[in-house]
């Protein structure tokens, strides 16, 4: 399982150098074997990987109604920036999202807002990453049944609205079967540097032809 799977938000160069070393090691291989293998999959969906359990995996959403619990742990600014991608990224699409006062076992995304930097989340040093999203239940047709959103508010990813916005686009992506891309018109793409803080036509299209 590598980290980019479990939907963690990595920010910082050491990791780009390590992504551009393995980059030129595939890059490598391509030119070894001649041709170059483009995935397949139209969309950059997750599928049904059926992972569950704390720090396991994402799966597609069960359903186009997308409800949204956030704990009190979560504050203002990343409120806000969770309530604009609903109303101006998501809603907008095929997707109907809908906050909830109590979480049940109907609620597809529990949001959470952890700032103890220092300590490690899935294996990765908290302080380097801005979000997490993993599936905590899946269906028997391998759709998500409930994901669970942590966001970090110490990371420098998160220190300004427009950074908070684009990590509440790119975890409400993952909650929704997105998986990351190297698209710089996507809150998908890995850098918040680069990326905007909504989603592609691409992304958009994968919502209207999945739910
Ligand atoms: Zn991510």
């Amino acid at each position: 399982m590598t980290v980019s799977t479990l939907g963690l938000v990595l920010l910082y160069n050491l990791r780009k150098v390590q992504n551009m070393r393995r980059c030129t090691w595939v890059l490598a291989l391509v030119a070894i074997m001649g041709l170059c293998v483009l995935p397949a999959a139209a969309y950059h969906e997750v599928g049904p990987t059926g992972e569950e359990g704390r720090c396991a995996g994402l799966n597609m959403a069960d359903n186009k109604d997308h409800s949204i619990f956030l704990d009190s742990s979560v504050g203002g600014g990343m409120r806000n920036a969770i309530s604009a991608v609903r109303t101006e990224s998501l809603d907008p699409t095929t997707i109907e999202t809908y906050t909830e006062t109590d979480p049940s076992g109907y609620t597809d995304v529990e949001v959470f807002q952890a700032e103890n930097s220092g300590t490690y989340i899935c294996g990765v040093s908290w302080s380097g990453v801005s979000g997490v999203a993993w599936c905590t239940s899946v269906t028997p047709s391998l759709k998500c049944e409930k994901h669970v959103v942590e966001f970090n508010t110490d990371n420098v990813s998160t220190t300004t609205p427009n950074r908070r916005r684009w990590a509440a686009c790119q975890e409400l992506g993952h909650t929704l079967g997105l998986k990351h891309d190297k698209n710089e018109n996507s809150c998908m793409l890995d850098s918040f540097y680069q990326a905007p803080n909504t989603y592609s036509q691409h992304d958009r299209d994968m919502f209207y032809n999945y739910y």
